[in-house]
């Protein structure tokens, strides 16, 4: 194998023999030949001309149209049916009738697909490419169907064949490659990036078992894999002629060439093959269609003769059998570090895969490297793709033969760096032996970057040894880490943070040495947003179809600040009635998704429901919730039966989210929740006062039935820990009120709303350090009314009580790090208020208008804008022809 970096490995230049057996750098030899896509506009004249024109007239006069009425799209379902499934009227059952449907839709779009590519290649202009490990994109159908305003039409046709379009719909599998926020966040802005016409495309990984399914069994979470391409995916393209050879471990040979200059040349000891799977993002109102490319590892079709012929021809097989578990599965952990050797090897496929494919493409432009960073941006979403620095480093200088410094210099204006934490146990390192062996080269040039990041340092702020070590990407520990936050702020021309508050204490806390280093105007702010089309148009029809009456057009969905003209009916009757009714109709619809799922009945739709849903985590503080659950209950028991219905608003709370496999304290959570769920929900003395309920398996398509039917929902996290939330903003969005710590993104949406429209508690981040000081060396301060909620749990109210000792040991006796005995006085205070704020409904529907007309800040295509404009210096680029 050896150093055979083939720029053309890419069957869109040359076919899959040519890029799979060349091991040098031979260009292919121009030829006037039909390809795939990505012709430059010089070259189509060549390529028409070498075409007879017979040829072209024939094929012109069947060029592939889009459907565009019913007819059409019936026509083309019963195709579908009758020769891609091989099926017929008898036999075509739901999931055949979504696959037709998609398969439909998805014609629509892979020409849509084919134009913008063309539209894009031609002009050339700057792209961005996000590089993100996970992509939470949910179900396309509906989103597709939505964005491209086919959805009435459709829905109608479906009906006229024999099937309801929502349960089409249901039948799709979510595509879940991602934990929680981060994975959400690519997806919104990959929607945005779409639908504001910005040239761009996505890159992740194609795992084969998506974040696991959860189950609840007896109160505990079990995992199930989550297989999601059990049956035929309709959203993919599979490029499999597209080929790019990856290696792994070996060696570094280095040598002197003939003008004295040093080369190092990396031979790998282990190759796995990436191929492509292509995934169509439709824009909203827009023909754009931008790429989502997704990586599947596969073994090399290459032999290892020197085993055939020892006879060890098993072996063999096994060891190329082992690349593809590469792709295999997510890793399911959400703001957690877990170190494993396999995570490395797929962050590395993922990145030489994909700068492999973006530079190939730029290398077609025949334009000097220097050019380079006018051309395209690559933004780290997280320290997962940080590598791509390295691997970025390594072509220009060992392959293309820049100076370091030329190539350092193209580098740094390429990549953005985005951090999603403060948080030490969600920073990633890794150890220096590991990199040895599985990428001895990048190992060298993370070396050489230290070096020459150190030197600049010294000669800055000479003789400071301590500056020195804390800013080292080295951490000298036993054994020696690799910071790699430290790696992506060093290879980046900006570093945001994801809200105004994680932004700033970024500055002040992790990375402050490189603000002294860098300066200020290195670091920046993007508050993360949500797309509208998925969160408001799809989740809650209702709301936009009232929300559009008011407002004479649905431009809303695409200017999201346009909401603000809400305010004004504020006081008509007529339209708060509406109002109240939509949300009212949406609990309708969760309570009958809670019946199914947990057979819990949730007796009265007019109760406040007040929904917690969010990966299951300490620093999120469900425990906080539960506790206080536990509180009311307990207070409403206490409380002489005639007086109860005064002092209390019948509650639901609803709990949802899942747990990393391996982290027992979230799971003690998670069974505590159900535990009290058991208990509240049997007694008959508490009645419709008070219901508990743990939803199983929260993903995107359930939160798009939670987010509309919340009256009042929770982002309760320890002050400084949550980055921004996302759930948030989807809630406000959908006209539901939050109960909140001063926190992430919370405290933009208080500045928006107003502070009269939400329940803020608790200390603040500035406080965090001294109250955790004040723990270690005077204690825990337990109040009277957290102490009679132990007191009950420790007598085994809810079974037994051992099983839950860790987590309230971790509060009382071990420090309580993440503040629950300190906010929980505060919190308790601010549901109070939340009661007696419910009690008036109009004014408490007043609010909620408040929330929805405020919340237009919170559109990612907002933030898309932001990072176009202060990142990575983009612009649009217009799809009507
Ligand atoms: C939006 C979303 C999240 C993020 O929720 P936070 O409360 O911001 O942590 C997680 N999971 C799913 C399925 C989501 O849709």
């Amino acid at each position: 194998m050896g150093n055979s970096y083939n720029w053309n490995a890419d069957a869109n230049n040359v076919s899959a023999d040519e890029s799979l057996n060349s091991n040098n750098n031979n260009i292919p030899k121009p030829r006037a030949q039909r390809r795939l896509t990505g012709f430059l506009p010089s070259e189509i004249k060549a390529i028409e001309s070498s075409i007879p024109l017979k040829s072209r007239e024939s094929w012109k006069k069947h060029t592939v149209t889009n459907f565009s009425t019913s007819d059409e799209f019936e026509e083309s379902f019963v195709r579908h049916v009758e020769t891609t499934l091989a099926r017929s009227l008898y036999n075509c059952d739901e999931l055949a009738a979504y696959q037709a449907t998609s398969q439909t839709m998805r014609d629509n779009l892979v020409t849509n697909w084919n134009k913008t590519q063309q539209r894009q290649t031609a002009k050339d202009q700057k792209r961005i490419y996000y590089l993100s490990l996970e992509f939470l994109m949910g179900r396309a159908l509906d989103n597709a169907l939505i964005n491209t305003g086919n959805r009435d039409l459709v829905k109608d046709s479906v009906s006229e064949l024999g099937f309801n379009l929502e349960d089409l719909i249901s039948q799709e599998p979510d595509a879940a490659l991602g934990n929680g926020g981060l994975g959400r966040l690519a997806a919104c802005f990959v929607d945005s990036l779409s639908s504001g016409d910005y040239p761009a495309w996505g890159y992740g990984l194609r795992y084969q078992y998506g974040i696991f399914k959860q189950k609840i069994i007896e109160g505990y979470q079990v995992e199930v894999p989550d297989y999601w391409l059990k049956f035929e995916n309709p959203w993919e393209i599979a490029r499999k002629e597209i080929q790019i050879p990856i290696d792994f471990y070996g060696y570094v040979e280095h040598s002197t060439d003939a003008k004295g200059v040093k080369k190092s040349n990396w031979i790998g000891g282990e190759r796995v093959i990436a191929t492509a799977y292509d995934f169509p993002v439709p824009g909203y109102d827009t023909k754009n269609v931008n790429n989502l490319r997704l990586w599947s590892a596969q073994a090399t079709t290459e032999f290892d003769f020197a085993k055939f012929n020892s006879g060890d021809y098993t072996n063999s097989v096994q060891a190329t059998q082992r690349a593809e578990t590469i792709t295999s599965v997510l890793y399911p952990n959400d703001n957690f570090d877990s170190g494993k050797e396999l995570r490395l090897k797929q962050q590395y496929f993922w990145v030489a895969a994909s700068l492999h494919d973006i530079l190939r493409r730029f290398k077609k432009s025949k334009r000097p490297w220097v050019e380079l960073p006018d051309q395209i941006a690559i933004q780290l979403n997280d320290t997962h793709p940080t590598i791509a620095v390295v691997e970025l480093q390594r072509v220009l200088v060992d392959l293309e033969g820049l100076s370091w410094d030329d190539a350092w210099s193209i580098v740094t204006k390429v990549f953005g760096y985005t951090n999603h934490t403060v948080m030490q146990e969600a920073l990633e390192k890794w150890p220096v032996d590991l990199f040895q062996r599985l990428l001895p080269r990048h190992l060298e040039i993370i070396y050489d970057i230290n070096l020459f990041f150190l030197q600049h340092v010294e000669k800055k702020f000479p003789g400071d040894r301590d500056l020195l070590s804390r800013v080292s990407i080295i951490e000298e520990s036993n054994p020696r880490q690799i910071r790699m936050a430290y790696l992506a702020i060093i290879g980046s021309h900006k570093v945001n943070g994801v809200a105004e508050l994680h932004s700033e204490l970024i500055k002040t806390t992790i990375f402050k040495d490189f603000v002294k280093i860098y300066g200020a105007s290195k670091f920046t702010n993007v508050t993360n947003g949500i797309t509208p089309r998925r969160w408001l148009k799809q989740a809650n029809p209702e709301l936009a179809e009232l929300i559009e009456s008011k407002l004479g057009s649905d431009a809303y969905l695409k200017d999201l600040t346009l909401l603000k003209g809400l305010e004004k009916f504020v006081e008509e009757e007529d339209f708060i009635k509406a109002w109240a009714q939509v949300k009212t109709n949406n609990k309708a619809r969760l309570i009958k998704l809670i019946k199914e799922l947990t057979g819990i009945d949730i007796p009265n739709p007019e109760a406040l429901f007040d929904i917690q849903v969010k990966r299951i985590h300490e620093y999120k503080r469900q425990q906080l919730n539960i506790l206080a659950v536990i509180h009311r209950y307990l207070s409403i028991k206490a409380t002489p039966a005639a007086d109860r219905a005064k002092k209390f608003v019948p509650k639901v709370s609803i709990f949802g989210g899942k747990s990393a496999p391996g982290y027992y304290q979230a799971k003690r959570i998670i069974k505590l929740i159900n535990s009290v769920s058991a208990v509240v929900n049997a007694d008959a003395e508490v009645g419709d006062l008070l219901k508990v309920v743990f939803i199983p398996d929260y993903n995107v398509s359930k939160a798009e039935v939670i987010c509309p039917a919340s009256d009042l929902s929770e982002h309760i996290s320890t002050a400084g820990t949550e980055a921004s939330g996302t759930s948030n903003m989807k809630f406000t969005l959908n006209g539901g009120l939050i109960i909140g710590t001063v926190d992430g993104a919370n405290v933009e949406i208080t500045r928006e709303i107003g502070e009269e429209n939400i329940f803020l508690f608790g200390n603040l981040a500035e406080s965090v350090e001294d109250l955790r000081h004040h723990h270690r060396y005077q204690g825990v301060q337990i109040t009277e009314s957290l102490q009679k909620v132990f007191d009950v749990i420790d007598q085994g109210l809810f079974g037994e009580a051992s099983e839950f000792a860790p987590l309230l040991d971790s509060i009382r006796y071990q420090g309580d790090h993440y503040l629950v005995s300190d906010d929980f006085e505060s919190y308790l205070k601010a549901q109070e208020l939340v009661d007696e704020t419910f009690k008036d409904t109009k004014e408490w529907v007043k609010k909620s208008v408040a929330c929805v007309a405020n919340s237009g800040f919170f559109s990612s295509d907002r933030a898309i804008n932001e990072y176009a404009e202060g990142i990575w210096n983009i612009e649009p680029l217009s799809a009507t022809d």
